[in-house]
């Protein structure tokens, strides 16, 4: 069985205890990886701390080493693939395209300037206000693009002149080690540290006196938890949490055209996606039209083991996860709502769920008001344009959303009322990239990710004052 190992200040190091992790296509153990004791934690930390002094001076040499980091993050993506949808189930092209996609950060960020130095000048002194690096940075990464998120975090961070100790999720941390180890040949020994470990993990990593800054990508309770223990010790956060997006469709949608994009923006990794369609609200003149063209989609989409050629959806990446999407297609069932097609999970080992589309349903039952994360997806008639929009307000989640209709005027008029950190309009869109911010209003987080922004945000303002001569 696969062992994998932990990178500290350059070295592949191993656990006294180790953990498994499972295949969620087949229920079957993927490999273990290495619980990371308090001791090897304040050695990741102080690893990092020794790197920040000689990284954070060489911006030349930063660039270099981005650059030459993404063409190994390039080469691996086909070697890392089966083992990323193994541990996180999703169809292997996928997988491939996300460790590829992610080297473009590195790439991005390597050739980012930093905001400019400014200058203010008086007649008795002089302000040279610039940016510096924070120091030492903790992330955590969930499990549903464990490697796109922690490159979110890892380029960024890096390019200002930090160091980094990465913790990804337990369920996936296979192949954020084996990034790790491969990366360790290529930045300096400690610039990057990738550690494993179950809780208390994770809350250790956030309380360590080292870190100035920590950037979480996770769910909102945990969100909670750690914009707590940061305020401890007054470090800065970004805090990329949960969604509940609503896609709105207005009266004059094509809906052949927009099916296909619609059903992905929902069902894309299994309904695993921060940014993922979670309610569809419809016109009520065309509520019965776009239930059953999502639902035909839906029962004809492929299930299976993200290995197989073919397959567009795989499984829950963890029972848990399978289990929250049954109750609340139970509980969505027994406020009265129509299952449209699926509602059950599949038989055997995997943790699969069938692809659903739930109908009869209105605000206030969970299925609409909570995320899901996953593959039940409830449409909802609206009479109203206004009452479409106030209702995809009134959530504390504000994320994402997407407008679906022929008249891009209309659509821009309603994204701009939509109180999220990003609309779409017509498309499930891409991967979000490199150039653009990603983040959220109210519960969807704090700061944003990508962009310049990103890159500010791993950085604090120095000011000088000189008396002129
Ligand atoms: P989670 O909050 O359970 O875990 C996220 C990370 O935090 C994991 O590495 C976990 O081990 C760690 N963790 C657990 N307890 C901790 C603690 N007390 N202190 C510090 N770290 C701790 O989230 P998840 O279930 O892995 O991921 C799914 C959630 O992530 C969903 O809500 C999804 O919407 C959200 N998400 C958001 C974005 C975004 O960019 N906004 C992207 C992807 C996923």
């Amino acid at each position: 069985m696969r062992q994998s190992l932990m990178t500290i200040d350059g070295e592949a190091v191993g656990g006294d205890d180790s953990f498994e992790i499972i295949n969620p296509a087949t229920g079957a153990p993927v490999g273990r990886a290495p619980q990371c004791s308090p001791a090897q934690l304040d050695a990741a930390m102080n690893a990092a701390q020794r790197a920040f002094t000689t990284w954070r001076q060489d911006a030349a040499a930063r660039r270099e080493a981005l650059h030459r980091a993404a063409t190994v993050v390039r080469k691996s993506a086909q070697e890392l693939g089966p083992l990323f949808t193994e541990e996180q189930g999703r169809p292997l092209f996928a997988s491939i395209g996300e460790i590829t996609y992610s080297a473009d950060w590195l790439d991005y960020y390597a050739d980012l300037e930093m905001p400019d130095e400014s200058v203010v000048t008086y007649p008795d002194r002089t302000l040279e206000i610039s940016r510096r690096p924070v120091g030492v940075v903790g992330a955590m990464t969930p499990w549903n693009a464990p490697i796109l998120l922690a490159m979110w975090k890892i380029a960024p961070a890096l390019a200002a002149g930090n160091t980094v100790v990465l913790k990804p999720s337990p369920f996936t941390p296979l192949t954020t080690l084996a990034l790790g180890r491969i990366l360790a040949d290529t930045l300096p020994p400690g610039v990057l540290n990738v550690l494993s470990g179950l809780e208390p993990l994770g809350r250790d990593l956030v309380a360590h006196p080292t870190p100035r800054k920590i950037s979480f990508t996770g769910s909102v309770p945990t969100g909670k938890l750690v914009a707590a223990a940061a305020a401890q010790d007054l470090k800065l956060i970004t805090l990329e949490l949960g969604g509940n997006d609503a896609a709105i469709l207005l009266d004059d949608v094509d809906i052949d055209a927009v099916l296909e994009p619609l059903f992905f923006s929902a069902f894309a990794n299994t309904g695993q996606i921060c940014e993922a369609t979670k309610r569809v609200y419809v016109p009520r003149r065309l509520y019965g039209k776009v239930l059953d063209a999502l639902a035909d989609r839906a029962r004809a989409a492929r299930v299976g083991n993200g290995l197989e050629p073919g397959v567009e959806l795989g499984p829950l990446t963890t029972p848990f996860q399978r289990d929250h999407i049954e109750e609340l297609v139970e509980d969505a069932r027994a406020a009265g709502a129509t299952i449209a097609v699926g509602g059950r999970r599949l038989p055997g080992d995997g943790y699969f769920f069938e692809p659903t589309v739930v109908g009869d349903i209105e605000d206030g039952t969970r299925l609409v008001d909570e995320e899901q994360f996953g593959p039940a997806l409830p449409v909802i008639p609206y009479t109203d344009l206004d009452e479409a929009i106030s209702r995809a307000n009134r959530s504390p989640y504000g994320l994402g959303g997407s407008v679906w209709t022929k008249d891009l005027d209309r659509a821009r008029a309603v994204a701009r009322r939509l109180d999220t950190g990003r609309v779409r309009i017509n498309t499930a869109g891409q991967i979000p990239p490199p150039e653009a911010p990603f983040g959220g209003v109210k519960w969807s987080g704090i700061g944003v990710e990508n962009g310049p922004w990103g890159l500010a945000a791993f950085t604090e303002l120095h000011v000088t004052e000189i008396a002129n001569p």
